[in-house]
Parts: C-alpha cells; structure tokens; sequence
C-alpha cells in the first residue's frame, strides 16, 4: 500500500530517495531549507529520468506521473502528517539531533522516523527525540534509485515494530534490507576498511606499487583496485570516513588511518574530482599512476611478511589467479584483513553472516561474501596470513578477531571440514 513519505533534505541522497520513492507508488514530500535547494534536488532527479526516456529506457507518462508523486515543502511542519520521515540533512550530529527532537514533537506516535547517517550514532540521534523507540536507522547507498542494499540499524532504543516497519519500506522499495548493530560504520563502512587501509600501509612501507596493488585486487576479482576506488569516492570523504571509524573505536589500530592520505587531502589531489589523486585524470579518463615518492627497497622481499608457500596456497584456496611474482602475498594480506575485519563483526553481533555476505556483495560489488570467502579458504589458512603478519610486523591491527581464533581453535575452519561460517549447501547462519 502506497505511504506518505518525507524526504528532508534535497542534496545527492535525499533527490535520490524520493526518486526511489515517488517511483515505488508512495506520495513523498521533499523539504529543504530554501526553496532553490529543492527546485535544485528535484531538477536533477528530473534530468536522470529525462535520459532514460530519451533512451527509450522509460515512457514519458511514467516519469510525469512519477515527478506528480513528489511534492516539496521549505516548511518542516509538513512533513507532520507523514508515515515514514527519513532525514538525509548534512552530516552533523548537532543539526541532526536539532532535527529529531522537533520532529518527535511534531508527529503523531504511529510516524517511524529514519536517518540515513553514514557514521553517526543513531542511538545519540535518537535520544534527542521524546521517543527514541521510533528512530531508526536507513543507511541508503549512493545513488540510491540503483544500489540495491539498505542497511536498517536499530539504535539502543529502536523498537522491533519500528525497525520491522523500516525492513518492510526498504523492500516495499526494491532493495534487499540487512540489520545492523548501531556499531561505527555498521556493515559496510566497517568490513570494507582494510581494502583501503592495507593498501596504503602496504605502500607506505615500499611493499608494492600502486598499480600493482590495484591490478592484484582486480585480478582477484573485484571491479576496481582500491587506490583506483579511492580516487573515485574522493580521498577527503575516504579519509574521513576512515577518521571517523578509528575515533568512534576509540583508536582501535586496525583502523587507523594513514599519513599518505592525510597529506592528499592537505594537498587537495582528491582523486577523479580534482584531476589528480593515486593517478592523473584527462577528461575524466584515469591517466598514469602519480609517481611515489615512496622507494621501494630491493633487500627486502616485496610485499613480503607473508611466507610465499602460505600466500599461494590461499590464492590458489580462494580461486584467485595471481599471475606475477608476489601478487599472491599482496591478495592475501587484504583478503584476510578483510575475513578477519567480518568475523570480528559476526562475534560482536553487528549483523548475521548471511547479512554481512550479503552487505558486501550488494554494497560494495565484492565478487563474493568475505565469510564465505574465508569458508572456502579455510579459515586456518586466513589465521596463518594473520598471524605471521602480526608476528613479522609485530603490529596489533593483525590480530586474529577472537571469533575465528576460536573458530580455528575447535576445528570449525570451513568447507573442507564441513562447518564454518556458512554450512555447506546452505546460505544462512551456522
Ligand atoms: P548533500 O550535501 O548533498 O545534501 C544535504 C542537503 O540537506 C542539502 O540540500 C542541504 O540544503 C540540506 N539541509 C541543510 N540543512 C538542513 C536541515 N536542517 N534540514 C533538512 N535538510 C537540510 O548531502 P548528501 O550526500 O545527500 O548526504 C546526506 C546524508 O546522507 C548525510 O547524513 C550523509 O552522511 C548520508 N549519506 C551520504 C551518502 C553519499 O554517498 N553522499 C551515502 C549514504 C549516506
């Protein structure tokens, strides 16, 4: 049954949801602060449909009925009468916190309140309303009409019914929801850290090149190398998503973020944006690699840390082709931060395996699940990349996450034995 849905805030994630909105058959009322800022958000929504009419992708009456379905507001007191309310206001806490607390005043106690944070706490959001229990949160991915994943985060005071409504709305949308903990970056911001964060440390210390880096993770079958990622997410909104994970942990060094992209961001080479960030962009169109003034040093075994015979076994393990000298260690370093980063996740209950698989496959287009992935491994292989890491490197960050210890410690270490994170034959929770 079609909702009334209000959207505030008419930047790049709000035009996006109430595109996505409008486009399922709910009514939705975009606000913002100033007229123009949603004549703006509703004039690019309208552009991206026009193309796809012009493309013959979708009839013209369809998208004016769907732009019919979307009414706007610079009166917050409007969105009163709504079910469902999802803020996409900037990111500050304050302002949010603002936003909840009149809202909560305003509407009547059936009306489920949503925020689509990246990185704050929705239980401090929601503890400015009068009724926490309905704050939710509905973490959209960009651009929202296409990325098929919601997360839906239950702060510490969210209620079942609310957090059930969220779960229904998302995939009354079209989108595959998973539940998360209110735990800093949820599923995704958390598990895909050391993507990134392996790599520049692997950089920084002159292990390997970042085009050898990038072409290692794309031979192992994702889509972009993670420099080639950073430069096209941009280097500040990496940096401070990375910042503010590491903070919200308190410091936790699996997390830290690393100087090499601190100085970036000093720099303003922020990737694709500025022309210039790991590579050179002409035109939009990645050029050479920037060169590093980082020196690799010829004594030491590159990418090393790793026993060749270990890296190459998990290669081979986890169906990778590694064709050059080397890119073994480099795959297996990431790979198994990555395992490792998922399973401290599963043993912290900040989501299902089958939830987390299923996150970082549709938010991130990882080719496969990371637990799943660890499964078909063996997850003694995983630890064994783990721990000689943390022994030659003598760095905390590589500790095994005390789920797969123990896991390794009872036996449980994937397909060849039958059991692990997933059971064979079956796609849910052990
Ligand atoms: P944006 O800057 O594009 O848009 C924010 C909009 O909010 C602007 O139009 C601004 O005028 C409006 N605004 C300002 N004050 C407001 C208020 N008091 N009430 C309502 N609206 C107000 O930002 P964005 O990228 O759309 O991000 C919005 C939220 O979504 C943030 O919390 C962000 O963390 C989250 N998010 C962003 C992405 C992304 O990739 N951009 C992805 C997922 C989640």
């Amino acid at each position: 049954m079609p909702a009334k849905i209000a959207v505030l805030g008419a930047g790049t994630m709000g035009a996006g949801i109430a595109q996505l909105a409008a486009g399922s058959g709910h009514d939705v009322l975009l606000y913002d602060i100033k007229d123009e800022f949603v004549q703006r958000g509703l004039e690019r929504t309208r552009a991206v449909l026009q193309s796809r009419v012009d493309r013959g992708k979708m009839p013209q009456e369809e998208l004016d009925a769907l732009m019919a379905r979307i009414s706007t507001t610079t009166n917050r007191d409007d969105a009163a009468n709504a079910d469902f309310i999802i803020e996409a206001a900037p990111e500050d806490l304050d302002l949010k916190r603002e936003i909840f607390s009149s809202l909560s005043k305003l509407c009547p106690p059936e009306t489920v309140l949503c925020t689509n944070t990246s990185s704050l706490s929705i239980t401090s959001i929601a503890s400015a309303a009068e009724c926490p229990e309905r704050v939710v949160g509905m973490h959209f991915f960009n651009p929202a009409p296409v990325m098929p994943l919601v997360e839906v985060v239950a702060g510490r005071q969210s209620s079942p019914d609310a957090v059930q409504a969220v779960l229904g709305l998302a995939a009354g949308l079209g989108k595959t929801p998973v539940q998360a903990a209110d735990s800093p970056g949820f599923i995704v911001n958390r598990v895909a850290r050391p993507f990134y964060g392996e790599a520049l440390k692997m950089l920084g210390e002159g292990a390997a090149t970042v085009p050898r880096i990038d072409a290692a993770m794309r031979a192992a079958g994702f889509k972009m190398g993670p420099f080639e990622l950073m430069d096209l997410i941009g280097i500040d909104v990496n940096f401070a998503v990375t910042k503010s994970v590491y903070e919200a942990f308190f410091g936790e060094p699996r997390y830290r973020p690393h100087p090499i992209q601190q100085r970036m961001v000093e720099a303003g080479t922020l990737g694709r944006k500025t022309g210039r960030g790991f590579y050179t962009y002409e035109e939009g169109r990645q050029g050479d690699p920037v060169p590093s003034r980082i020196v690799s040093i010829p004594h030491k075994r590159e990418a090393g840390f790793v026993p060749t015979e270990i890296s190459e076994e998990f290669v081979l393990k986890a169906h990778i082709a590694a064709e050059l000298e080397g890119d073994a260690e480099i795959t297996a370093r990431i790979l198994a931060m990555i395992i490792n980063e998922a399973a401290s996740a599963v043993g912290e209950s900040v989501a299902s395996v089958r939830d987390i698989d299923t996150a970082m496959k549709l938010g991130t287009n990882y080719p496969k699940g990371p637990l799943r992935w660890g499964d078909e491994i063996g997850l003694d292989l995983v630890f064994a990349v783990l721990s000689s890491l943390r022994e030659s490197l003598g760095e905390e960050r590589y500790r095994p996450a005390p789920l797969l210890w123990q896991m390794v410690m009872s036996g449980t270490t994937g397909d060849a034995v039958g059991s692990g994170f997933h059971t064979p034959g079956e796609k849910g929770m052990v």
